[in-house]
């Protein structure tokens, strides 16, 4: 397979209310982690980072231009690779372990990260049974109810355990627009990782269910509106019957 060209790695995509999506196009669809980029009035915000395969500060100016939080959604290794680039972290209490020691196995680099999940390799000399992440200890460990502050733009941190103990979604009311993370996004859910919990896997979906969402950023798949949001909930709580 052949090795993608650094400068080719990000996809950056301007969509509304100043938030920004950057991706990682050669890595297939399923495996790709979406990475937000949220512009504030005081300094900006990162929801994830990627892969960390290729350096997001070097081939992404976005991400440097001003002052910048970058928070981890939760700590699979699809969405903390970058975070060392940024010298302000964020992570909820419960995952705070794995960002400082982002092995392998807490991460799900192993067994995920095979040849297999790219279309394309990353840039030489990437190969995938040396990959391994780079430690980013959090500068703040955030739990539910605490908020990100963007001067103009504040984001509630939404506790949603369940596809991992320290997932968490941010929620702007003013806006409302919801990250969420990978508890719910429009695509194949991961409810049997080694930290999973399927009764807090139920809270979090009851309660994000009646969040007035009008658009919804979620760790994988193209983002969508709030009907869409209601039925992906409700389709999978009837799936879910306890
Ligand atoms: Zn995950
Ligand atoms: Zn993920």
């Amino acid at each position: 397979m052949d090795h993608a060209r650094p400068e080719d790695w990000y996809r950056v995509q301007r969509l509304s209310d100043d938030v920004t999506l950057i991706d990682e196009p050669h890595i297939k669809p399923f495996y790709r982690c979406n990475i937000w980029h949220v512009r504030g009035r005081d300094r900006d915000m990162l929801v994830d980072s990627g892969m960390g395969v290729v350096s997001l500060r070097e081939w992404v100016p976005l991400v440097t231009e001003r002052a910048l939080t970058a928070v981890a959604s939760h700590t699979h290794f699809d969405h903390i690779g970058c975070h060392h680039e940024f010298a302000d972290r964020v992570v909820h209490r419960a995952e705070a372990d794995i960002l400082a020691n982002p092995g392998n196995a807490a991460t799900l680099a192993d067994p995920y990260v095979t040849d297999d999940i790219f279309d394309t390799l990353p840039p030489t000399p990437y190969r995938s049974v040396t990959y391994s992440l780079t430690a980013a200890p959090a500068t703040r460990l955030v739990d539910d109810g605490d908020v990100i502050d963007l001067g103009d733009r504040h984001f509630e941190v939404i506790h949603t355990p369940g596809h991992s103990p320290g997932g968490i979604a941010l929620w702007e009311a003013r806006t409302q627009t919801l990250f969420s993370g990978d508890i719910v996004y429009d695509g194949p859910l991961i409810e049997d990782t080694y930290h999973a919990d399927a009764a807090d896997y139920h809270a979090s979906m009851v309660r994000l269910f009646d969040l007035p969402v009008r658009v919804v950023h979620g760790g994988h798949f193209p983002s969508y509106d709030g009907a869409r949001h209601r039925q992906i909930i409700r389709d999978w709580l009837d799936a879910h019957e306890r």
